[in-house]
């Protein structure tokens, strides 16, 4: 492997608790390199499952966050300027195609839609980038493959994906896990007793009932594990549900009140 790419190598393999089918799915999905779309709300465990996969297949993971700022150099690549003169620089995107990585593009839907386009001629069968600043045509190293996770929960008309990227993936939907596996991953994430973490998650499901009718996102597994981690470290539950469950997902003093009340009716 090219020494560029041993930095992403994931040693150690990551926890995490397969939900469906989904495992076997992404492996078939990597073998063909079809380009793969990760749906689901923020926190439930995407990034975690493509973490386990590129650890899984062996493969190096480049990860972006994507934000609205983010223009296609950023993605692709840019000349520098230093002693010698100008040097180019790839990318994210360049250094995964040119050297074979699996590249997840976290919440590319922040990104503006001149930017995500960049990717368009890597995922279809031509399976190359255009560096046109440097004049070079990128053809894909047989390992590279985009991943993108994307959150339908937040899509307004101004900010979605065209359909014309859309169409070049494959998609995987992801949710919070069913109750019993959700406590026994909050469990394994903080060591707390699975008790805890049962009522931890009880709590979740009830604020996630309350999506649409006040909140605009339920409370996530990524903020269970938080809040587990408070009470392992010896936090009063109490305390840790309302500065890790409810103060970050709502300003409004009515929905406080009644989420500091459900986290009282189990802890
Ligand atoms: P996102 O969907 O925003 O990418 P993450 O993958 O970061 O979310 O998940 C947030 C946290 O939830 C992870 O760090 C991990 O602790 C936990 N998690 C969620 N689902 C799983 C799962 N199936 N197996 C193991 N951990 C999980």
């Amino acid at each position: 492997m090219n020494d560029e790419l041993r930095d992403y190598l994931i040693h150690e393999e990551p926890y995490y608790r397969p939900v469906g089918d989904e495992v076997e799915l992404y492996e078939a999905a990597y073998s063909v390199r079809m380009p793969m779309m990760l749906k689901g709300p923020t926190g439930c465990g995407k990034t975690r499952f493509v973490e386990y996969m590129a650890w899984r297949l062996g493969k190096p993971l480049i990860t972006v966050a994507c934000n609205e700022d983010m223009t296609a150099s950023d993605l692709v690549g840019r000349f520098l300027l230093d002693a010698e003169g100008t040097r180019w620089q790839d990318g994210p995107l360049a250094l995964a195609a040119r050297f074979g990585a699996i590249c997840y593009l976290d919440e590319v839907v922040e990104a503006r839609q001149d930017t995500t386009v960049v990717i368009h001629p890597l995922t279809d069968n031509r399976r190359v980038l255009p560096l046109e600043r440097k004049g070079e045509l990128v053809h894909a190293h047989e390992d590279f493959q985009v991943v993108i996770s994307y959150n339908p929960g937040y899509q307004s008309l101004m900010k979605d994906l065209k359909q014309s990227t859309k169409q070049r993936f494959g998609a995987l939907d992801f949710n919070y896990p069913a109750h019993d596996l959700e406590t026994e991953i909050v469990s394994h994430e903080t060591g707390v007793s699975a008790d805890i973490a049962g009522k931890l998650v009880s709590v979740a499901e009830r604020a996630r009932n309350l999506k649409g009718h006040g909140l605009d996102e339920g409370i996530s597994t990524r903020m269970l594990v938080y809040a587990g981690s408070l009470i392992h470290k010896g936090v009063a539950p109490l305390a840790a549900c309302r500065m890790a469950l409810v103060r970050p997902i709502t300003d409004d003093p009515d929905m406080r009140d009644a989420l500091d009340a459900a986290v009282t009716t189990f802890f």
